[in-house]
Protein backbone atom coordinates (compact mmCIF):
# COMPACT_ATOMS: atom_id res chain seq x y z
CA UNK A 1 0.00 0.00 0.00
CA UNK A 2 1.29 3.33 -0.87
CA UNK A 3 -0.22 7.10 -0.76
CA UNK A 4 -0.24 8.98 -3.98
CA UNK A 5 -0.89 12.69 -5.01
CA UNK A 6 -0.42 14.29 -8.66
CA UNK A 7 -1.14 18.51 -9.14
CA UNK A 8 -1.37 20.42 -12.04
CA UNK A 9 -1.42 23.71 -12.11
CA UNK A 10 -0.04 27.37 -12.54
CA UNK A 11 1.97 27.96 -9.93
CA UNK A 12 4.81 26.16 -8.04
CA UNK A 13 2.73 22.90 -6.81
CA UNK A 14 5.54 21.39 -4.56
CA UNK A 15 4.46 22.75 -0.98
CA UNK A 16 1.18 21.55 -1.94
CA UNK A 17 2.77 18.16 -2.73
CA UNK A 18 4.63 18.32 0.42
CA UNK A 19 1.12 19.47 2.79
CA UNK A 20 -0.52 16.53 0.54
CA UNK A 21 2.00 13.79 1.45
CA UNK A 22 1.60 14.38 4.76
CA UNK A 23 -1.87 13.79 5.11
CA UNK A 24 -1.32 10.53 3.42
CA UNK A 25 1.48 9.49 5.94
CA UNK A 26 -0.38 6.74 7.38
CA UNK A 27 -0.38 4.50 4.17
CA UNK A 28 3.58 4.22 3.97
CA UNK A 29 6.19 5.42 6.08
CA UNK A 30 9.17 3.31 4.16
CA UNK A 31 10.11 6.07 1.86
CA UNK A 32 8.94 9.60 0.08
CA UNK A 33 9.06 11.33 -3.33
CA UNK A 34 8.39 14.29 -4.95
CA UNK A 35 8.96 15.39 -9.02
CA UNK A 36 8.38 18.42 -10.64
CA UNK A 37 8.79 19.31 -13.83
CA UNK A 38 9.72 22.86 -14.86
CA UNK A 39 11.60 22.39 -18.31
CA UNK A 40 13.32 19.75 -16.67
CA UNK A 41 12.49 17.36 -13.88
CA UNK A 42 13.01 18.02 -10.72
CA UNK A 43 13.07 15.17 -7.88
CA UNK A 44 13.73 14.44 -4.15
CA UNK A 45 13.07 11.24 -2.23
CA UNK A 46 14.24 9.54 0.77
CA UNK A 47 13.51 7.14 3.55
CA UNK A 48 11.20 8.63 6.01
CA UNK A 49 8.67 10.34 6.77
CA UNK A 50 7.51 13.41 4.42
CA UNK A 51 8.66 15.62 7.05
CA UNK A 52 12.04 14.52 7.31
CA UNK A 53 12.99 14.01 3.49
CA UNK A 54 11.67 17.79 3.03
CA UNK A 55 12.62 20.86 4.27
CA UNK A 56 12.35 24.30 2.84
CA UNK A 57 15.06 24.51 1.17
CA UNK A 58 14.71 21.70 -0.78
CA UNK A 59 10.52 22.48 -1.58
CA UNK A 60 12.01 25.70 -2.99
CA UNK A 61 13.91 24.13 -5.70
CA UNK A 62 11.37 21.50 -6.71
CA UNK A 63 9.66 24.34 -8.97
CA UNK A 64 7.24 23.37 -11.60
CA UNK A 65 3.30 23.71 -12.21
CA UNK A 66 3.34 19.90 -12.09
CA UNK A 67 4.00 17.08 -9.71
CA UNK A 68 3.87 13.69 -8.23
CA UNK A 69 4.49 13.06 -5.06
CA UNK A 70 4.60 9.20 -3.52
CA UNK A 71 4.26 7.83 0.10
CA UNK A 72 6.37 4.48 0.00
CA UNK A 73 5.30 1.14 2.22
CA UNK A 74 7.60 -1.59 1.01
CA UNK A 75 5.30 -4.54 -0.59
CA UNK A 76 7.67 -5.26 -3.04
CA UNK A 77 11.32 -3.82 -3.99
CA UNK A 78 13.55 -2.86 -1.05
CA UNK A 79 13.52 -0.42 1.14
CA UNK A 80 16.02 1.37 0.01
CA UNK A 81 16.16 5.06 -1.41
CA UNK A 82 16.66 3.69 -5.02
CA UNK A 83 13.09 1.86 -4.67
CA UNK A 84 11.14 4.49 -3.75
CA UNK A 85 8.96 6.57 -6.06
CA UNK A 86 8.51 9.10 -8.45
CA UNK A 87 10.69 6.82 -11.31
CA UNK A 88 11.62 9.19 -14.03
CA UNK A 89 13.49 7.91 -17.29
CA UNK A 90 13.79 9.82 -20.63
CA UNK A 91 13.31 7.50 -23.06
CA UNK A 92 11.36 8.38 -25.71
CA UNK A 93 11.56 11.84 -24.16
CA UNK A 94 10.60 12.63 -20.32
CA UNK A 95 8.52 10.64 -18.71
CA UNK A 96 7.85 9.97 -14.09
CA UNK A 97 5.74 7.87 -12.43
CA UNK A 98 4.34 7.27 -9.18
CA UNK A 99 1.76 4.77 -8.19
CA UNK A 100 -0.29 2.55 -5.37
CA UNK A 101 -0.24 -0.75 -6.08
CA UNK A 102 0.92 -4.07 -7.13
CA UNK A 103 2.47 -5.62 -10.38
CA UNK A 104 1.75 -9.20 -10.33
CA UNK A 105 3.15 -10.83 -13.91
CA UNK A 106 6.65 -9.07 -13.24
CA UNK A 107 8.42 -12.13 -14.25
CA UNK A 108 6.63 -12.06 -17.50
CA UNK A 109 6.98 -8.30 -18.09
CA UNK A 110 10.77 -7.87 -17.59
CA UNK A 111 11.18 -11.03 -20.06
CA UNK A 112 9.39 -9.02 -22.42
CA UNK A 113 10.90 -5.67 -21.94
CA UNK A 114 14.38 -7.37 -22.10
CA UNK A 115 13.68 -9.71 -25.21
CA UNK A 116 11.36 -7.62 -27.26
CA UNK A 117 12.81 -3.63 -26.29
CA UNK A 118 16.25 -4.51 -25.32
CA UNK A 119 15.40 -3.28 -21.45
CA UNK A 120 16.79 -4.63 -18.77
CA UNK A 121 15.51 -3.98 -15.32
CA UNK A 122 17.05 -4.77 -12.20
CA UNK A 123 14.42 -3.29 -9.50
CA UNK A 124 12.27 -4.94 -7.93
CA UNK A 125 10.63 -1.90 -8.19
CA UNK A 126 7.07 -2.60 -10.40
CA UNK A 127 6.37 0.62 -10.74
CA UNK A 128 9.73 0.93 -12.80
CA UNK A 129 7.65 -2.05 -14.89
CA UNK A 130 4.49 -0.38 -15.72
CA UNK A 131 6.75 3.04 -17.03
CA UNK A 132 8.64 1.23 -19.18
CA UNK A 133 5.84 -0.87 -20.63
CA UNK A 134 4.52 2.85 -20.92
CA UNK A 135 7.52 3.83 -22.51
CA UNK A 136 7.60 0.80 -25.13
CA UNK A 137 4.44 1.29 -26.32
CA UNK A 138 4.29 5.19 -26.67
CA UNK A 139 7.43 4.88 -28.40
CA UNK A 140 5.40 3.02 -31.39
CA UNK A 141 3.43 6.58 -31.61
CA UNK A 142 4.64 9.67 -34.17
CA UNK A 143 6.35 11.16 -30.99
CA UNK A 144 6.71 14.70 -33.25
CA UNK A 145 3.13 14.82 -33.61
CA UNK A 146 1.46 13.02 -30.24
CA UNK A 147 -2.08 13.38 -29.87
CA UNK A 148 -4.14 12.81 -26.85
CA UNK A 149 -5.62 9.60 -28.23
CA UNK A 150 -1.82 8.31 -28.89
CA UNK A 151 -1.58 8.68 -24.98
CA UNK A 152 -4.72 6.77 -23.89
CA UNK A 153 -4.23 4.35 -26.52
CA UNK A 154 -0.47 3.97 -24.62
CA UNK A 155 -2.57 3.29 -21.59
CA UNK A 156 -4.70 1.06 -22.86
CA UNK A 157 -1.75 -1.26 -24.26
CA UNK A 158 -0.31 -0.96 -21.29
CA UNK A 159 -3.08 -2.16 -19.50
CA UNK A 160 -3.12 -5.09 -21.87
CA UNK A 161 0.42 -5.80 -20.44
CA UNK A 162 0.12 -5.15 -17.11
CA UNK A 163 -1.57 -7.58 -14.51
CA UNK A 164 -2.51 -6.74 -10.62
CA UNK A 165 -3.85 -3.40 -8.86
CA UNK A 166 -2.66 0.04 -9.54
CA UNK A 167 -3.52 3.29 -9.92
CA UNK A 168 -1.03 5.39 -11.50
CA UNK A 169 -0.07 8.90 -12.27
CA UNK A 170 2.40 10.47 -14.70
CA UNK A 171 4.16 13.14 -15.79
CA UNK A 172 5.11 13.23 -19.86
CA UNK A 173 7.49 16.21 -20.43
CA UNK A 174 6.02 18.86 -22.65
CA UNK A 175 3.15 17.54 -23.08
CA UNK A 176 1.32 17.22 -19.42
CA UNK A 177 -0.02 14.94 -16.73
CA UNK A 178 -1.15 11.85 -16.93
CA UNK A 179 -3.57 9.23 -14.62
CA UNK A 180 -5.11 6.01 -14.84
CA UNK A 181 -6.36 3.42 -13.15
CA UNK A 182 -5.99 -0.56 -13.50
CA UNK A 183 -9.00 -2.62 -15.11
CA UNK A 184 -10.74 -3.27 -11.77
CA UNK A 185 -10.25 -0.02 -10.16
CA UNK A 186 -8.69 -2.04 -7.27
CA UNK A 187 -7.11 0.86 -5.54
CA UNK A 188 -8.51 4.51 -5.19
CA UNK A 189 -8.13 7.63 -6.79
CA UNK A 190 -9.96 10.60 -6.43
CA UNK A 191 -9.78 13.43 -8.41
CA UNK A 192 -10.12 17.11 -6.99
CA UNK A 193 -9.82 20.72 -8.38
CA UNK A 194 -9.61 24.30 -6.88
CA UNK A 195 -10.19 27.62 -8.57
CA UNK A 196 -7.21 30.07 -8.35
CA UNK A 197 -7.01 34.13 -9.81
CA UNK A 198 -4.73 32.14 -12.60
CA UNK A 199 -7.21 29.31 -13.48
CA UNK A 200 -7.81 25.62 -12.14
CA UNK A 201 -5.87 23.46 -10.22
CA UNK A 202 -6.42 20.20 -10.48
CA UNK A 203 -5.55 17.36 -8.19
CA UNK A 204 -5.30 13.15 -8.14
CA UNK A 205 -4.86 11.55 -4.56
CA UNK A 206 -5.40 8.09 -2.99
CA UNK A 207 -8.00 9.81 -0.57
CA UNK A 208 -9.94 12.55 -0.24
CA UNK A 209 -8.20 13.81 3.46
CA UNK A 210 -5.64 15.05 1.15
CA UNK A 211 -7.95 17.41 -1.15
CA UNK A 212 -9.88 18.42 2.12
CA UNK A 213 -6.39 19.66 3.83
CA UNK A 214 -4.98 21.10 0.70
CA UNK A 215 -8.60 22.63 0.57
CA UNK A 216 -9.30 20.93 -3.13
CA UNK A 217 -13.27 20.47 -3.80
CA UNK A 218 -14.08 16.46 -4.54
CA UNK A 219 -15.03 16.23 -8.10
CA UNK A 220 -15.28 12.10 -8.52
CA UNK A 221 -13.41 9.05 -8.11
CA UNK A 222 -11.69 7.24 -11.28
CA UNK A 223 -13.18 4.52 -12.76
CA UNK A 224 -12.04 1.06 -13.08
CA UNK A 225 -9.79 1.28 -16.32
CA UNK A 226 -10.47 5.30 -16.67
CA UNK A 227 -7.32 7.48 -17.94
CA UNK A 228 -7.59 10.98 -17.39
CA UNK A 229 -4.59 13.50 -19.38
CA UNK A 230 -4.32 17.15 -18.73
CA UNK A 231 -2.90 18.86 -21.50
CA UNK A 232 -0.35 21.23 -21.30
CA UNK A 233 -3.57 24.35 -21.75
CA UNK A 234 -4.85 22.57 -18.65
CA UNK A 235 -7.76 20.93 -20.66
CA UNK A 236 -9.04 17.86 -19.24
CA UNK A 237 -9.56 14.77 -21.38
CA UNK A 238 -11.23 11.35 -19.92
CA UNK A 239 -11.38 7.91 -21.88
CA UNK A 240 -12.06 4.55 -20.18
CA UNK A 241 -9.29 2.43 -22.04
CA UNK A 242 -9.32 -1.23 -20.89
CA UNK A 243 -12.42 -2.26 -18.32
CA UNK A 244 -12.94 -5.21 -15.80
CA UNK A 245 -15.61 -5.87 -13.90
CA UNK A 246 -14.74 -3.53 -11.03
CA UNK A 247 -13.25 -5.13 -7.51
CA UNK A 248 -12.36 -2.18 -5.19
CA UNK A 249 -10.44 -3.28 -2.25
CA UNK A 250 -12.63 -3.44 0.73
CA UNK A 251 -9.80 -3.24 3.09
CA UNK A 252 -9.47 0.16 2.25
CA UNK A 253 -12.60 0.92 4.44
CA UNK A 254 -12.02 -1.94 6.78
CA UNK A 255 -8.06 -0.44 7.54
CA UNK A 256 -6.22 1.33 4.72
CA UNK A 257 -8.29 4.59 3.64
CA UNK A 258 -8.65 7.52 6.68
CA UNK A 259 -11.80 7.68 8.37
CA UNK A 260 -12.61 10.91 7.48
CA UNK A 261 -12.13 9.93 3.79
CA UNK A 262 -14.94 9.21 0.99
CA UNK A 263 -14.22 6.74 -1.32
CA UNK A 264 -16.82 5.80 -3.62
CA UNK A 265 -19.27 8.48 -2.05
CA UNK A 266 -18.88 6.44 1.60
CA UNK A 267 -17.21 8.18 4.44
CA UNK A 268 -14.81 5.32 5.65
CA UNK A 269 -16.08 6.40 9.72
CA UNK A 270 -19.63 5.28 8.44
CA UNK A 271 -18.40 2.46 6.63
CA UNK A 272 -16.19 0.73 9.79
CA UNK A 273 -19.80 1.75 11.82
CA UNK A 274 -21.65 -0.29 9.79
CA UNK A 275 -19.40 -2.87 9.98
CA UNK A 276 -19.12 -3.15 13.56
CA UNK A 277 -23.22 -3.36 14.17
CA UNK A 278 -23.18 -6.24 11.37
CA UNK A 279 -20.41 -7.51 13.60
CA UNK A 280 -23.38 -7.89 16.51
CA UNK A 281 -25.54 -10.51 14.88
CA UNK A 282 -22.27 -12.76 15.23
CA UNK A 283 -21.25 -11.74 18.32
CA UNK A 284 -24.80 -12.21 19.93
CA UNK A 285 -25.26 -15.92 18.72
CA UNK A 286 -22.00 -17.09 20.70
CA UNK A 287 -23.85 -15.76 24.19
CA UNK A 288 -21.02 -13.96 25.23
CA UNK A 289 -21.52 -11.23 27.76
CA UNK A 290 -18.92 -8.47 27.87
CA UNK A 291 -19.10 -5.85 30.40
CA UNK A 292 -17.66 -3.31 27.96
CA UNK A 293 -16.23 -2.88 24.48
CA UNK A 294 -13.18 -1.42 23.68
CA UNK A 295 -10.78 -0.50 20.63
CA UNK A 296 -7.71 -1.48 19.37
CA UNK A 297 -6.58 2.08 18.54
CA UNK A 298 -6.95 3.56 16.58
CA UNK A 299 -8.38 2.14 13.40
CA UNK A 300 -11.04 0.35 15.38
CA UNK A 301 -12.40 3.22 16.86
CA UNK A 302 -15.56 2.89 14.60
CA UNK A 303 -16.01 -1.09 14.29
CA UNK A 304 -15.97 -0.56 18.12
CA UNK A 305 -18.84 2.03 18.71
CA UNK A 306 -20.85 0.33 16.34
CA UNK A 307 -20.46 -3.50 18.05
CA UNK A 308 -21.20 -1.56 21.27
CA UNK A 309 -24.31 0.64 20.10
CA UNK A 310 -25.88 -2.63 18.90
CA UNK A 311 -25.60 -4.92 21.71
CA UNK A 312 -26.03 -2.10 23.98
CA UNK A 313 -22.85 -2.91 25.92
CA UNK A 314 -20.86 0.96 27.16
CA UNK A 315 -17.76 1.15 24.89
CA UNK A 316 -15.10 2.48 26.97
CA UNK A 317 -11.61 3.46 25.83
CA UNK A 318 -9.46 0.65 27.37
CA UNK A 319 -6.04 0.81 25.46
CA UNK A 320 -3.63 4.28 25.31
CA UNK A 321 -2.20 4.68 22.41
CA UNK A 322 1.58 6.37 22.03
CA UNK A 323 0.52 8.54 18.96
CA UNK A 324 4.48 9.03 17.84
CA UNK A 325 4.99 5.57 17.04
CA UNK A 326 4.17 4.32 13.31
CA UNK A 327 1.06 1.78 12.75
CA UNK A 328 1.73 -1.62 13.31
CA UNK A 329 0.81 -3.45 10.22
CA UNK A 330 2.81 -1.18 7.70
CA UNK A 331 6.19 -2.00 9.00
CA UNK A 332 8.31 -4.50 7.27
CA UNK A 333 9.68 -7.35 9.61
CA UNK A 334 7.60 -9.10 12.05
CA UNK A 335 10.19 -7.91 14.99
CA UNK A 336 9.35 -4.01 14.14
CA UNK A 337 5.95 -5.22 14.47
CA UNK A 338 6.15 -6.30 18.02
CA UNK A 339 7.76 -3.99 19.29
CA UNK A 340 6.13 -1.33 17.99
CA UNK A 341 3.14 -2.69 19.38
CA UNK A 342 4.92 -3.04 23.38
CA UNK A 343 6.13 0.62 22.71
CA UNK A 344 2.35 1.97 21.18
CA UNK A 345 -0.01 0.67 23.44
CA UNK A 346 -0.93 0.02 27.07
CA UNK A 347 -3.84 -0.78 29.06
CA UNK A 348 -5.48 1.28 30.92
CA UNK A 349 -5.99 -0.19 34.04
CA UNK A 350 -8.73 1.02 35.79
CA UNK A 351 -10.84 0.71 32.91
CA UNK A 352 -10.04 -3.31 32.37
CA UNK A 353 -9.59 -4.96 35.73
CA UNK A 354 -12.25 -7.23 36.31
CA UNK A 355 -13.74 -6.70 33.59
CA UNK A 356 -14.88 -9.39 30.73
CA UNK A 357 -13.53 -7.12 27.66
CA UNK A 358 -14.82 -7.60 24.18
CA UNK A 359 -11.73 -5.72 22.39
CA UNK A 360 -12.09 -5.25 18.55
CA UNK A 361 -9.99 -4.96 15.56
CA UNK A 362 -9.47 -4.07 12.18
CA UNK A 363 -8.60 -7.95 11.57
CA UNK A 364 -6.29 -11.14 12.76
CA UNK A 365 -3.40 -11.61 10.22
CA UNK A 366 -0.52 -13.28 11.76
CA UNK A 367 -2.07 -13.56 15.34
CA UNK A 368 0.82 -12.44 17.03
CA UNK A 369 -0.18 -8.64 17.55
CA UNK A 370 -3.60 -10.29 19.11
CA UNK A 371 -1.60 -12.05 21.26
CA UNK A 372 0.90 -9.01 22.33
CA UNK A 373 -2.59 -7.36 22.86
CA UNK A 374 -4.24 -10.18 24.96
CA UNK A 375 -1.08 -10.17 27.29
CA UNK A 376 -1.17 -6.55 27.96
CA UNK A 377 -5.19 -6.88 28.88
CA UNK A 378 -4.33 -9.97 31.31
CA UNK A 379 -2.12 -8.22 32.62
CA UNK A 380 -4.22 -4.88 33.39
CA UNK A 381 -6.82 -7.72 35.24
CA UNK A 382 -9.58 -8.57 32.87
CA UNK A 383 -11.14 -11.20 34.00
CA UNK A 384 -12.11 -12.51 30.34
CA UNK A 385 -10.91 -11.62 27.00
CA UNK A 386 -12.95 -11.76 23.53
CA UNK A 387 -11.14 -10.98 20.20
CA UNK A 388 -12.91 -9.44 17.71
CA UNK A 389 -12.38 -9.08 14.46
CA UNK A 390 -14.27 -6.74 12.08
CA UNK A 391 -12.86 -8.63 9.14
CA UNK A 392 -13.60 -12.08 7.81
CA UNK A 393 -10.91 -14.73 8.60
CA UNK A 394 -7.96 -14.10 6.05
CA UNK A 395 -6.78 -16.90 4.31
CA UNK A 396 -5.49 -16.15 1.08
CA UNK A 397 -2.69 -13.68 0.52
CA UNK A 398 -3.35 -10.26 -1.00
CA UNK A 399 -1.29 -10.03 -4.64
CA UNK A 400 -2.44 -6.30 -4.81
CA UNK A 401 0.22 -4.42 -2.66
CA UNK A 402 -0.66 -5.63 0.83
CA UNK A 403 1.96 -6.65 3.10
CA UNK A 404 0.58 -10.27 3.86
CA UNK A 405 1.69 -12.30 0.90
CA UNK A 406 2.83 -15.51 2.49
CA UNK A 407 0.11 -17.92 3.24
CA UNK A 408 2.59 -19.30 5.61
CA UNK A 409 1.68 -16.36 7.66
CA UNK A 410 -1.65 -16.18 7.70
CA UNK A 411 -2.83 -17.76 10.70
CA UNK A 412 -6.70 -18.33 9.13
CA UNK A 413 -5.29 -19.88 6.67
CA UNK A 414 -4.49 -22.73 9.27
CA UNK A 415 -6.09 -22.64 12.29
CA UNK A 416 -10.18 -22.36 13.01
CA UNK A 417 -11.10 -19.43 14.92
CA UNK A 418 -11.04 -21.89 18.65
CA UNK A 419 -7.62 -22.72 17.53
CA UNK A 420 -6.99 -19.16 16.86
CA UNK A 421 -8.55 -17.88 20.31
CA UNK A 422 -6.05 -20.77 22.36
CA UNK A 423 -2.88 -19.31 20.14
CA UNK A 424 -3.71 -16.04 21.16
CA UNK A 425 -4.77 -16.49 24.29
CA UNK A 426 -7.87 -15.50 24.26
CA UNK A 427 -11.11 -17.00 26.03
CA UNK A 428 -12.82 -16.44 22.21
CA UNK A 429 -12.45 -15.30 18.89
CA UNK A 430 -15.28 -13.77 16.51
CA UNK A 431 -14.67 -12.71 13.07
CA UNK A 432 -17.26 -10.77 10.96
CA UNK A 433 -18.81 -12.98 8.51
CA UNK A 434 -18.03 -12.89 4.65
CA UNK A 435 -21.77 -12.99 3.64
CA UNK A 436 -22.13 -10.40 6.19
CA UNK A 437 -19.30 -8.01 4.84
CA UNK A 438 -20.34 -8.55 1.52
CA UNK A 439 -24.24 -7.66 2.25
CA UNK A 440 -22.55 -4.34 2.96
CA UNK A 441 -21.63 -3.90 -0.15
CA UNK A 442 -24.39 -5.15 -2.84
CA UNK A 443 -24.32 -2.13 -4.34
CA UNK A 444 -20.27 -1.78 -5.19
CA UNK A 445 -18.33 -4.50 -6.44
CA UNK A 446 -15.42 -5.24 -4.42
CA UNK A 447 -12.61 -7.25 -4.06
CA UNK A 448 -12.37 -10.11 -1.70
CA UNK A 449 -9.74 -12.22 -2.41
CA UNK A 450 -8.10 -12.26 0.68
CA UNK A 451 -10.93 -13.99 2.44
CA UNK A 452 -12.49 -15.90 -0.72
CA UNK A 453 -9.47 -16.88 -2.79
CA UNK A 454 -10.98 -15.22 -5.30
CA UNK A 455 -8.95 -12.99 -7.07
CA UNK A 456 -10.42 -10.44 -9.65
CA UNK A 457 -7.49 -10.31 -11.76
CA UNK A 458 -7.10 -14.28 -11.82
CA UNK A 459 -4.08 -15.87 -10.21
CA UNK A 460 -2.64 -18.87 -11.23
CA UNK A 461 -0.33 -21.08 -8.76
CA UNK A 462 2.41 -19.94 -10.71
CA UNK A 463 1.91 -16.19 -10.16
CA UNK A 464 0.86 -16.94 -6.41
CA UNK A 465 4.41 -18.78 -6.13
CA UNK A 466 6.00 -15.76 -8.38
CA UNK A 467 4.73 -13.22 -6.06
CA UNK A 468 5.75 -15.04 -3.07
CA UNK A 469 9.40 -15.59 -4.21
CA UNK A 470 9.36 -11.76 -5.51
CA UNK A 471 8.54 -10.79 -2.13
CA UNK A 472 10.91 -12.94 -0.08
CA UNK A 473 13.74 -11.86 -3.21
CA UNK A 474 12.88 -8.20 -1.95
CA UNK A 475 12.84 -9.16 1.82
CA UNK A 476 16.77 -10.71 1.45
S1 LIG B 1 -6.94 -9.28 -1.57
FE1 LIG B 1 -7.82 -8.19 0.21
S2 LIG B 1 -6.36 -6.55 0.70
FE2 LIG B 1 -5.87 -7.33 -1.36
S3 LIG B 1 -6.96 -5.99 -2.78
FE3 LIG B 1 -8.32 -7.72 -2.39
S4 LIG B 1 -9.56 -7.08 -0.60
FE4 LIG B 1 -7.84 -5.69 -0.77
Amino acid sequence: MCGILGICGQDDVAYDLVFGLTSLQHRGQDAAGIVTFDRAFRMRKGRGLVSQIFQEEHIEQLRGSCGLGHVRYATMGSTDVLDAQPVALNYPFGLAMAHNGNVVNFSELRRSLYEEHHRLLDTSNDVALILYTFAAELETKDLKNLTVEDIFDTVEATQNKIQGAYSAIALIANHGFLAFTDPYGIRPLVMGRKFTGEGVVYALASETTCLDYLGYEMMRDLDPGEALFIDADGQVHQRVCHCGHQAFCVFEYIYFAREDSIIHNRLVANERVRMGRSLARTFQKTGLSPDIVIDVPSSAYFFASGLAEELGVPYRRGLAKNNHIGRSFITPSQTQRERLVRQKLNAIRDVIRDKKIAVVDDSIVRGTTSKRLVQLLRQAGAKEVYFVSASPPIKYPCIYGIDMSSTREIIAAHYDPDQVARYIEADAVVYQTLDDLQALYEDLPCCYACFSGEYPTGATPAILEDVAKEKARSNR
